[in-house]
């Protein structure tokens, strides 16, 4: 089975065929849906794919940083009660974008920091969003050094280096459909990293692997991905699935 540790499917882009999509990921081998929050506009969304796909379709709380605006603070609390209210996958996407709009930096610091809390005190995994924020983001997460935070750097393109660093916090690399991408370099990076650090992703409906770029991206593209970590690595697809699969249920306990 092949999890996809990362997908946005709950989002209106799948209104209208989220059957056939959980269908065709099906039939590409993928079993379990990582569902990351965005904000509080999408979360009835988020809990009903949940909820029509148990055992699934797995939700993640969490204030992603593209929505830390003036109402940041409000949009917290609404994180946190869920938090109290039921158990989540994960705390997630958080973290650091740098890349959109830079006028909310000091609020996306302080939102990190506190969802990082309140995924020590939840004992929750993190899966951290950073766009042009990599090495910001793991200066951040060597801050908690010692406290057992664990997760995912989700949508990793960095260097070799910055894949290290992280490896070294403990974390892991969710790949998706940028190594498919020639320009990227990642596929580089990834071939002298250890399959036992990574995790699979789509990040769908964004991001579509090569040979669908420019395209909606969904779940069952993932196999594009496998692909390309087996060629590069020279190893067997089932190879990739059997680990990244290992590692996903170790960050996951859903
Ligand atoms: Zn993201
Ligand atoms: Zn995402």
């Amino acid at each position: 089975m092949i999890i996809d540790t990362h997908t946005h499917l709950y989002l209106s882009d799948f209104a209208s065929d989220i059957d056939e999509v959980i269908k065709r990921a099906g039939d590409e081998g993928v079993g379990k849906f990582y569902l990351p929050a965005i904000d509080s506009a999408e979360t009835e969304n988020l809990l009903a794919l949940e909820t029509n796909y148990p055992g699934k379709c797995f939700a993640m709380m969490g204030l992603h940083p593209c929505s830390v605006k003036e109402n940041y603070k409000d949009e917290l609390n609404m994180v946190h009660s869920w938090l109290q209210k039921r158990k989540f996958a994960a705390i997630g996407e958080i973290g650091l974008d740098f890349y959109w709009d830079k006028t909310f930096i000091d609020q996306q610091y302080q939102s990190l920091h506190q969802q990082i809390e309140w995924a020590l005190q939840f004992d929750l995994p993190v899966v951290l969003h950073t766009r042009e924020a990599v090495q910001e983001s793991i200066d951040v997460i060597k801050e908690y050094a010692g406290k057992n935070l664990r997760g995912i750097f989700h949508c990793f393109s960095g260097t070799l280096q910055n894949a290290l660093d992280i490896i070294s916090t403990g974390f892991y690399l969710g790949i998706g459909g940028v190594i498919t991408y020639k320009n990227s370099g990642l596929a580089e990076v990834i071939k002298q990293i250890d399959l036992k650090n990574i995790v699979l992703e789509t990040d769908a409906p964004y991001l579509t692997p090569v040979p669908f770029r420019g395209k909606r991206n969904e779940s069952s593209y993932i196999k594009y991905v496998v692909q390309k970590i087996a060629e590069v690595k020279n190893i067997s697809a089932k190879e990739v699935e059997k680990v990244t699969t290992r590692n996903a249920m170790n960050i996951f306990s859903a």
